[in-house]
């Protein structure tokens, strides 16, 4: 038997959360897949995803097996080419490029392509991160139009706080404004998810969903309707009965306040289970939750069993997942959903429950 920690990756329920991106809003949908589908693993997931419009990613390598594995629907790469030597594989491959740089537009301008390459143009409309200005949007564009090397343009702009109170209506106004001087006739591409399940008018042409097809909420109300993907499940491999006043792992700091069942489980940080989590975080045994005790080791963490029934010793143990979700270990982490399912460590095999 191996060690028995490892992700359940529930495609049917991937399945789920993208017909819901695509019921939502009245677009096209490109499933984002960067981050190896947000730890998901992009080989396992492909069968999903590749029933999307187009896909997108940030890693070129990631691109090109997709075009040898026959996946034939647009390809979009997320911060597009980042130098000259790059394009003609974009041209070859038939990948569409995301530029937001000047240095991306002469690059582009002054390449010599088999075939012209598609193109994501980007406007920073208060995110502040990546795309051109207002003013330069438009110039850049009159140029991208007139190259031989582009042979189509999406008008795209990120939200910074979909989720949250400044919301959408600020950037869209200054994106609405940009494009009406110039790009009147060309497609849109806006929305991430939470733009999706928040202001699905606002998407655009080309809807970006990423984490909502996963399964975890980008915001607390929105977390009902989703499907979680990824089970980060083990199983307790040892039981120790500690006295009151002992302390359970490293640091000693968390000490027994009673004589105490406690379960250790094959998991820790070193599977992507985040180490500062506070005691009494909760994983799931079998339908039950028991609180974390003491610090998260490398390889293993310990749970109070003292108020729950007898358990077989092969109960599965949730992280996360069904029951459990990832946000609210997310958050008890301080930090996103993303985060942690980025951070799965690659030691930990999948069992892919396929559609
Ligand atoms: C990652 C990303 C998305 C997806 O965002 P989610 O919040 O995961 O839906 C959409 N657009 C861009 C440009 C991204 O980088």
């Amino acid at each position: 038997m191996p060690r028995p920690t490892k992700i359940i990756i529930d495609l049917k329920a991937m399945r789920k959360n993208l017909e819901i991106a695509r019921g939502s809003a009245n677009a096209k949908v490109i499933a984002v897949v960067k981050a190896n589908a947000y730890g998901h693993g992009l080989d396992r997931v492909l069968p999903v995803v590749e029933q999307a419009d187009a896909l997108a990613l940030l890693e070129i390598d990631r691109a090109i097996e997709l075009r040898q594995a026959g996946f034939v629907k647009p390809i979009i790469l997320l911060e597009g080419f980042f130098d000259p030597n790059e394009i003609s594989i974009f041209s070859r491959k038939n990948l569409t490029a995301v530029i937001h740089h000047k240095d991306q537009v002469d690059m582009l301008v002054s390449a010599n392509l088999e075939k012209p390459i598609g193109i994501f143009l980007k406007m920073n409309s208060g995110m502040n991160r990546l795309g051109f200005s207002i003013e330069d949007f438009d110039k850049m564009y009159q140029t991208l139009l007139i190259s031989k090397n582009v042979n189509s343009i999406v008008a795209m702009t990120h939200f910074a706080d979909a989720d949250g109170e400044k919301g959408i209506e600020w950037q869209l106004k200054r994106f609405k404004a940009a494009k009406t001087a110039a790009l009147r006739n060309v497609e849109t591409s806006m929305g991430n998810s939470a733009t999706i399940l928040k202001y699905p008018e606002a998407v655009g042409d080309w809807s970006r969903p990423g984490i909502m097809l996963y399964g975890a909420a980008p915001f607390p109300a929105a977390g009902q309707s989703l499907f979680p993907v990824m089970s980060l499940i083990s199983e307790i491999i040892s039981t120790q009965i500690v006295d009151k006043g002992q302390t359970i792992g490293y640091g000693c700091d968390y000490i027994c306040e009673k004589k105490m069942l406690v379960g250790i489980v094959a998991c820790g940080y070193g599977d992507g289970y985040p180490r500062n989590v506070i005691s009494g975080t909760p994983v799931m045994i079998g339908k039950f939750k028991a609180p974390i005790v003491g610090r998260i080791s490398m390889d293993l963490l310990a749970v109070d069993l003292s108020n729950l029934p007898r358990l077989d010793q092969k109960t599965v143990v949730t992280m996360w997942g069904d029951g459990l979700p990832v946000e609210s270990i997310a958050k008890a982490a301080k930090t996103i959903s993303y985060d942690l399912l980025c951070r799965v460590s690659n030691r930990v095999p999948a069992r892919v429950l396929s559609l």
